[in-house]
This record gives structure tokens, sequence and C-alpha cells, in this order.
């Protein structure tokens, strides 16, 4: 039995290694990996590069305006996916604090999140993916084959994001971090258009205590608890 051509949707809070796990089960499986956030991470550069993000504040109807102009897409080179603003790689420009402390409020915008569904839909035509993001087994993806929730302890994720930071020369606090998440939870959590909330068919990956290698062999389970004993010659552990 081989796996066929489905979707795989992963919601989650933020820092709960959604993207670490989709990455991961793409690579052993064979899935194009798409990751919705920094959809939602390069518009929200563009506002700011743009001064529509004035004092922390977007300017709606110029970024309504702007937007249809904006070219925002992915390329593969070697085995990483990279975000592009028409030529220029913009992806370790999105993940910095400013960024982040300004994501949640343009993607509670709801013309922001229908052109970035556009372009999900768009770039997941055919084939196996597996995307990951707030609200891709519920609105995005509602009918995806297989729908994993993730969590994770606040602090953990936090401590884990603040590594990542700090392995990429980006040092804030730890207590910066964990604030930024958990108001970045609560805000797409509460937002009007296509909050975050668990599908009611989503399988719950609570990764407080688990390694990667538990995480992908826990996804195993589930694919063969789906499809049957699978063959997996790309398997590389
Ligand atoms: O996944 P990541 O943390 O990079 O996402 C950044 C932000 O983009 C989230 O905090 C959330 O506000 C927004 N987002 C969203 N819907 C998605 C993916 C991300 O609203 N499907």
């Amino acid at each position: 039995m081989t796996i066929p051509d489905i979707t795989i949707a992963v919601d989650g809070f933020s820092s709960t290694g959604k993207s670490t796990f989709a990455k991961m089960v793409a690579k052993e499986f064979g899935f194009l990996y798409l990751d919705s956030g920094a959809m939602y991470r390069g518009v929200t550069l563009f506002a700011m590069e743009n001064g529509m993000a004035e004092g922390g504040k977007i300017d709606e109807p110029a970024l309504k305006e702007a937007l249809p102009g904006l070219d925002l897409h992915f390329q593969r080179e070697d085995d990483k996916t990279l975000l592009y603003s028409g030529s220029r790689c913009i992806e370790s420009l999105i993940r910095t604090m400013e960024v982040s402390s300004l994501v949640s409020p343009v993607s509670a915008i709801a013309f922001v999140r229908a052109w970035v569904d556009d372009r999900l839909h768009a770039f997941s035509k055919g084939g196996r993916v597996i995307m990951d993001g707030r609200d891709i087994g519920t609105t995005v993806f509602p009918n995806a084959e297989v729908k994993i929730f993730m969590t994770a302890a606040p602090e953990v994720r936090a401590q884990r994001r603040y590594d990542e930071l700090v392995a990429k020369g980006q040092p804030s606090s730890l207590e910066e971090v964990l604030k930024n998440l958990q108001e970045r939870d609560y805000i797409d959590s509460h937002r009007e258009t296509s909050p975050l909330r668990q599908a009611e068919d989503a399988f719950v990956l609570d990764n407080t205590h688990m390694t990667l290698h538990e995480e992908l062999v826990w996804m195993l389970g589930l694919l063969q608890g789906k499809f049957g004993l699978l063959e997996t010659p790309g398997i590389t552990w």
C-alpha cells in the first residue's frame, strides 16, 4: 500500500513545531510542504515596508488597494521551500520579532485571508500536499483526508522559539517571546474570520514531551491506520 494523493492539514497554536513536523513528514513520505503562515508574514512585511503599518496601525484601505500587485510565491531550493516576493527571497526577513508582533492583526483582516486562501489553493493543485497554519483543516481544506491539531505547553513552545531566534542571531528575551506567543494565540483564536480552532475530525498531537522521531512514528501509525501497511522506501530512519 502506498499513500494516495491526499491533503494533510496541520493546525495549532504558535510555535508548537507545526512547520518542523510538516517538513519532516513531507520529506519522509514524499509530500509538497506549504507554510501558510509564511504568506501572512509576507503580507505583513509588505505592509511594513510600504508605510502601511506606521506605529503598528494597519492602513487597511491602502493595503487592500496594493495587495493585488503583490507577487508572493514559494521556490524550492535544495530541500528547502523559500518565500519570494517577486525576485527577492524574503524568507529570513519574515521571521523577525517585528513581523511576528504585527502578523496576527494583519491576518485577522478578512480581505487578507481571502487573498492568501486563493493563492494556497492555486499552489496546491494536484498531488500530495501537507500544509500548516491555523485554519487549514477548518477553512482552507475542510475536506483534507488527514487533519492534525498540534499543541504543547506554552513555556516549552516559548523556549523552543527563543532558542531558534538566538541560533539565528536575533536574540530577544524569553519573556518577550512568551508574551508574543500568548498574544498571537489569543488574537488567532478570537478573530471573527476563520479563528483558530480544532476541527472535529482532527487528531491531536501534544508534543510537549515528544522527540521529532516520536512524532514521526506517531504519524506513521496514523497513516497506517488509515491506509493500511505502507511501503515507505523513502523512510530514512
Ligand atoms: O505559522 P506562523 O507562526 O508563522 O504564522 C504566523 C501568523 O500568521 C500566526 O500567528 C497567525 O496570526 C497567522 N496565520 C493565520 N492563518 C494561518 C497561518 C498563519 O492566521 N493559516
